[in-house]
């Protein structure tokens, strides 16, 4: 058996291999039923997995002892949804466009974890293959660290504490600074591996380089303004003043979605405000996070106020983090049921919590509105990482008088786009994150096709390109009663409701337990303020489709969660108000 050749090989039932370097190409492959099949091309390949594998001659034979059929395998690999039904190849290709490796601290494989200023590899040992959905191949493993070295994190930030808190906050700016400036000298080797990681197509990833890095300037300037301030008391001879501290160690848990800027909105408002944290970044987008952790080393955060731990099993490390009574607040970005779960055990020890999760945002077109202005911005609104935002659209309400023409001017922007791999040149749109999401996705357009909905365009799986990518999809007729109305597709599915009155747009905008974003479009001032005022959502966008700014305070009402990240009220997340009264003769 050759098991150093397993690390790099691709394996299925039987495999034929026809040259000992990498990549391979695939004869043919067997299932477990005996049936063999001609195959060639990496990405039909079925799952791999090192360890129930063996190679004898050319040969890769899979061992399917420990998975015997098809629900043991769900059970244990339905997690990923089918991310790590992915094949390995050789990292030279990717390799090649990045410009420094050693930023994803790829020079010597695993990429490791940052602990107390020291890059550390799990002590088991154990590692977990981070994967690429647009080919559907790994890209490079990761320190998978066990609980108790997350609890190590912990300690070591909270000794760190002690000492940054007294740190001066124009250090603090100044160090924010330093970490916006190398953000920016390293856009194009974070956007690129953003895309690899993620999917999105490469301009959406400089989008986010660039937002991202832009909380880190915004938040050096915050660092300079906290502030507290001063009354009268009740006794004539008190005075109250009131200081601002920081919380202490910060637990922060980031989604795939936006793998830097979720991880700088909340980062930057700690660091100005002088706590330290541990960061455990989702699994699927690792890099990204790791590549943050070495820029702000470079920048020279103190030993063991930025501490980035990389897992593979969220549930643990996230409970220690909820539970640790070291942690002091924690700040989550994700779905609204793990936001749930994590209050939950947050409240053992009455953690301060921000929590940013999942919405459902309305978007509103009146008859007065400004068709194209509309209908440009739904476009940058939905589509955007291929609908894979907590503030896209997802359900288009529009009048019907203007139903049929906005329709139209939707439709004709949808057709213009081009899906595929997010790193080649005049890509608008990239894979979804996974087999899981994609398998949302399929699930609500056909829940709304079989209750009246008709697809435009779009509708299906872009089985072509790979398991990932799904068609742009319009779809007319939707109703109250289908799953897209309910539940956040999070997907690249333009779903348009007809209403008739202001009154009955509301109701339904409101119809849901979530708020994050809503967007209404009209000429009206008055109905402009109306709406927006009341929408039951933390985010209006008038006459635009875009509400995320540095400048804006980002956050839900309902079941989107609370807090509040960016804007001037960024910080206070992360401070604690202290008051002092003082009695003079
Ligand atoms: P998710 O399943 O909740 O995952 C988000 C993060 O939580 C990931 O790092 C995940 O790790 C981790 N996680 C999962 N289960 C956990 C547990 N039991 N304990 C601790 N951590 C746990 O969300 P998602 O589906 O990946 O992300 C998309 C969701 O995020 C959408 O609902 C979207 O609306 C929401 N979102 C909200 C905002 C906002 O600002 N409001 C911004 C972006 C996204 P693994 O990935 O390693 O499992």
């Amino acid at each position: 058996m050759r098991t150093k050749d397993l690390t790099k090989s691709i394996q299925v039932g039987r495999v034929f291999i026809n040259s000992t370097r990498w990549p391979v190409q695939v004869k043919e492959r067997t299932f477990t039923t005996g049936k063999t099949e001609p195959t060639c091309g990496i990405h039909q390949l079925s799952f791999f997995k090192r360890d129930y594998c063996s190679v004898e001659g050319n040969h890769i034979i899979r061992n399917y002892n420990k998975i015997t059929n098809k629900q043991d395998w769900k059970n244990k690999f339905g997690k990923y949804g089918g991310r790590r039904e992915m094949s390995k190849m050789a990292n030279q290709e990717w390799m090649s466009k990045i410009q420094d490796t050693e930023l994803f601290d790829l020079k010597e494989q695993p990429a490791r974890s940052f602990i107390g200023g020291k890059w550390v590899a799990a002590s088991s040992g154990k590692v977990f293959d981070v994967e690429d959905p647009g080919h559907n191949r790994v890209i490079a493993s990761v320190t998978d660290l066990a609980v108790e070295e997350t609890r190590e994190a912990i300690e070591i930030a909270h000794r760190a504490f002690q000492s940054y808190r007294h740190s001066s906050v124009r250090e603090r700016a100044a160090l924010l600074r330093r970490w916006y400036d190398l953000m920016l000298e390293n856009a194009d080797d974070l956007a690129t591996m953003m895309t690899l990681e993620n999917g999105k197509s490469l301009s959406d990833s400089k989008g986010e380089v660039i937002y991202a890095a832009n909380f880190l300037d915004w938040f050096a300037g915050e660092a300079l303004r906290i502030n507290g301030d001063s009354h009268m008391a009740s006794a004539p001879n008190n005075r109250i003043l009131t200081v601002k501290q920081p919380v202490g160690v910060v637990g922060i848990i980031t989604p795939w979605n936006f793998p830097a800027a979720m991880i700088t909105r909340k980062v930057g408002a700690a660091l100005a405000a002088g706590c330290t944290m541990v960061i455990r970044p989702a699994a699927e987008t690792p890099f990204s996070a790791i590549a943050l952790a070495k820029l702000a080393e470079r920048a020279g955060v103190p030993a063991g106020v930025l501490n980035m731990i990389t897992s593979d099993s969220a549930a643990e490390h996230g409970l220690e983090l909820t539970t640790n009574p070291l942690v002091r607040k924690v700040s989550f970005t994700g779905s609204t049921n793990v936001g749930k779960l994590l209050a939950n055990q947050s409240s053992s020890t009455l953690k301060k919590l921000s929590l940013e999760l999942g919405g459902n945002a309305p978007f509103i077109v009146f008859e007065d509105a400004d068709l194209q202005k509309a209908a440009d911005a739904l476009i940058a609104c939905k589509f955007r990482g291929s609908g894979q935002t907590c503030v896209c659209a997802n359900r288009i309400f529009v009048h019907s008088n203007v139903y049929t023409p906005f329709v139209q001017l939707v439709y004709d922007r949808v057709s213009q786009f081009r899906l595929g791999y997010g790193l080649d040149e005049g890509i608008t749109h990239g894979p979804l994150v996974s087999r899981k999401a994609v398998h949302k996705v399929q699930e609500h357009v056909n829940d709304a096709l079989n209750k009246g909905a008709t697809a435009l365009t779009g509708g299906s799986v872009a089985s072509e390109l790979g398991p990932c990518y799904f068609h742009p999809t319009v779809l007319v007729g939707a109703k109250q009663n289908m799953l897209i109305a309910q539940e956040e597709t999070f997907g690249p599915v333009c779903a348009l409701f007809e209403f008739s009155t202001e009154e009955e747009v509301l109701k339904l905008a409101n119809s849901t337990p979530v708020g994050l974003a809503g967007y209404l479009f009209s000429k009206d001032i008055s109905r402009i303020f109306r709406v927006a005022e009341a929408l039951e959502v933390g985010m209006v966008g008038c006459n635009t489709g875009v509400v995320s700014d540095v400048l804006s305070p980002f956050g839900g009402v309902k079941e989107s969660g609370y807090g509040r990240e960016g804007s001037h009220h960024g910080i206070s997340e992360y401070l604690d108000i202290k008051s002092l009264t003082i009695s003079i003769d």
